[in-house]
């Protein structure tokens, strides 16, 4: 099976990934982790990209495809992947379906977190202080949120098209989100 979990920035989505990993035989794939590491090891590609996370803007389709693309396999012989942070564009959404449709796999379920935009800052206003993020400060979160609506939002039209998109509520507690994903992975998966 493979999901996806989509939102805007600080909905929960790495939370609930990292729990649906420890309940189901899948792997976690996110972008921004597997970016964060780069950064974090000094490598090539970590200095090309670090200016780009801390302003808040997105990196090139070009290496978050690839970066998706070399941890398939894995996640693969593990059962399935939860995509977190990934896709941010249409671009990187088709690229997606063409990758699994090669390997004779393709997206299950698109699960969106619906948190409104006073929360979200709220939420966020707290993780500036504790996250050492780099772009959890104001203006870069604005810019991260400004990203959301103008180039990933407009994916949910795509995936509600293929029929495979379904809303949860991530206002609650973290046990209430994962609770409703649990419903909606039984509903429309039978998992
Ligand atoms: P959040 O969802 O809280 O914004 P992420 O960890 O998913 O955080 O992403 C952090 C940053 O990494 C993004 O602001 C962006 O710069 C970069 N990034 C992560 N995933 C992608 C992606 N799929 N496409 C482009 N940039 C990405």
């Amino acid at each position: 099976m493979n999901l996806i979990l989509f939102g805007p920035p600080a909905a929960g989505k790495g939370t609930q990934a990292k729990r649906l990993v420890e309940h189901r035989q899948m792997v976690q794939l996110s972008t921004g982790d597997m970016l964060r590491a780069a950064i974090a090891s000094g490598s090539e590609l970590g200095k090309r990209v670090e200016g780009i996370l801390a302003r808040g803007d997105l990196v090139s389709d070009e290496i978050v495809i690839e970066l998706i693309e070399n941890r398939l396999p894995e996640a693969e012989a593990a059962g399935g992947a939860i995509f977190d942070g990934f896709p941010r564009t249409l671009a990187q959404a088709e690229a997606l379906d063409i990758m699994l449709k090669g390997r004779g796999k393709q997206i299950d379920l698109v699960i969106r977190l619906k948190v409104d935009d006073a929360a979200l800052i709220e939420r966020i206003a707290g993780r500036f202080a504790e996250s050492g993020r780099p772009d959890d400060n104001p203006e870069s979160f604005k810019v991260r949120l400004a990203a959301y609506n103008d180039q990933t939002k407009p994916l949910l039209p795509y995936y509600e098209n293929l029929g495979k998109l379904v809303d949860v509520d991530g206002m609650g507690s973290i046990e209430q989100v994962s609770a409703a994903i649990d419903r909606a992975l039984k509903e429309r998966c039978g998992v």
